[in-house]
């Protein structure tokens, strides 16, 4: 058995038996790289070295005896927005094509605590705005199921190495569906975490509002590990919740008798594909084998959350990406004569067309006079949405819906249309402007072969039951199916 095609709960037991060596596996993942990188492009920067030296060092301390944690060893993916010190952080930029952070973000200073490997920093759409990784400004990363195929976005490299068998687990981020919809893309597991749970110091901004970091992985203890991982109050971001954060992998159960499971019935509407219903009701039914109720829920028009979500967003990342100046960091240009042609040459040059589209639709919906007009009423939608979620929370104990209405799509299928581009995230983004907490889990394949994605959408801090019940699914059907891309 190849290493590489395990996961990182298998690898960290069989690490504490001595079985294998953090080295072993660590050489393992890279082999693999070589062989499926020119193909899947998943990385920007990859780091054998830095890799293979912390293997070692953590092999050396298990062979002192030291007890280390659960994800010693394993060898990690990081989203290219994420800042590892020494490593470029480039959000897929030409922006940031040589920006290396001086320091760490919270998330890897707690993958430090762990002894955590680092492959890399992965492929993403440029500064996470988009759905297929087409807006990057280095490379297009494949999906590993049909190469033709988009992996999804904008963490489409942290979901197509865990599928391909290019890192173990990976972190991603997620502002609008970023990391659900990849995961559904790739047939791997993603958790979006409730905002507030996971600290954003370090993570470059896209909506501050709205991003979280959260983990990829080929099965649910994987995710549950990762996420137990780096989750927790952190005194540089303010935005993190203090409370009692349990190890998710311990209390994994696969038991749903009893559980209410809401269908909302706009979720499998208009613009959800036909076989991709099927699938995710097909699962529904399949939770109701297993003792647990269908209850029809009522959520907000997901046509009207695409819309504040745009504005919101966009109205965010506007002035987040005012920093990008060509003083403070990154690209400068070399042609002007005065201050103010240096910033607009550099920011012309520098950004792409995905990005400045969203700066100046941003810049539209706050300027004087459009305000009131867009930016309030998007807020004011966003306050509803809430109100309505909680509703549905008095019925069920979750949601259930598909993640995204079709499966992974070709290139070039929508990079020419951006509303359509903008619709694949119908499903996924109400749960950012709303702070949930949702997961994507694979449920399947379509008649083409490639994964459905199932998502569960809970309360604020329900993470423990959202794994709970796609746990009880992954053992239901004997684990997920990734031997297409593993292969
Ligand atoms: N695809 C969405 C967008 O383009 C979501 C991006 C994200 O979650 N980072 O905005």
């Amino acid at each position: 058995m190849e290493l590489y095609r395990l996961t990182a709960s298998e690898l960290s037991r069989m690490m504490q038996k001595k079985e294998v060596s953090s080295a072993e596996i660590t050489r393992s993942v890279f082999d693999r790289i070589a062989q499926k990188e020119p193909e899947i492009e998943a990385y920007i920067t990859l780091d054998e070295e830095g890799a293979l030296k912390k293997a070692a060092e953590v092999d050396e301390k298990r062979a002192k005896g030291e007890s280390l944690p659960p994800l010693a060893g394993i060898p990690v993916g990081i989203k290219d927005n994420i800042c590892l010190k020494g490593l470029p952080a480039t959000c897929a930029s030409k922006m940031l094509q040589n920006f290396v952070p001086p320091y760490n973000a919270t998330v890897i200073e707690k993958l430090n605590a762990q002894d955590c490997v680092y492959t890399g920093k992965l492929n993403m759409d440029e500064f996470a705005m988009g759905s297929s990784t087409e807006t990057s400004f280095f490379k297009k990363t494949k999906n590993p199921f049909d190469t033709a195929r988009v992996p999804g976005g904008s963490s489409g490299g942290s979901a197509a190495s865990v599928a391909a068998g290019e890192a173990i687990v990976s972190l991603g981020s997620d502002t609008g569906g970023s990391i659900r919809q990849p995961a559904s893309f790739c047939g791997v597991v993603g958790l979006k975490p409730t905002y507030g749970s996971v600290s954003r110091f370090g993570l470059v901004a896209f909506a501050s509002s709205l991003d979280q970091i959260g983990p990829f992985g080929r099965s649910v203890e994987d995710v549950s590990m990762l996420y137990s991982a780096i989750c927790g109050k952190d005194p540089h971001d303010t935005t993190t919740v203090r409370r009692e954060y349990p190890r998710f992998e311990d209390n994994l159960q696969a038991d749903v008798k009893g559980l209410r499971i809401g269908i909302p019935e706009a979720y499998f509407g208009k613009g959800v594909s036909e076989e991709v219903r099927a699938k995710v009701m097909e699962t529904a039914r399949q939770y109701e084998k297993m003792g647990a109720s269908l209850v029809p829920v009522t959520l907000p028009d997901p046509d009207y959350g695409l819309a504040a979500y745009y504005i919101i967003a966009c109205a965010e990342a506007s002035s987040n990406l005012a920093r990008f100046d060509g003083v403070k960091y990154g690209y400068r240009t070399q042609n002007f004569t005065n201050l103010e042609e240096m910033y607009e040459n550099t920011r012309s040059q520098g950004f792409g067309d995905e990005v400045k589209r969203r700066i100046m639709l941003g810049t539209y919906v706050l300027s004087s006079g459009y305000y009131d007009a867009y930016y309030k009423k998007a807020k004011f939608t966003q306050k509803l949405m809430q109100g309505m979620f909680q509703e549905a929370f008095q019925k069920a104990d979750l949601i259930l819906c598909p993640t995204a209405p079709d499966t992974a799509f070709k290139f070039g299928e929508n990079s020419d249309d951006q509303v359509k581009m903008y619709m694949n995230d119908i499903l996924t983004v109400t749960v950012n402007i709303t702070g949930l907490p949702a997961l994507s889990f694979p449920c399947g394949f379509d008649g083409k072969g490639l994964p459905v994605g199932c998502q569960l959408i809970g309360d604020k801090f329900s993470e423990q039951q959202l794994l709970n019940t796609a746990y009880a699914y992954e053992k239901a059907v004997g684990g997920f199916d990734l031997s297409k891309t593993l292969d």
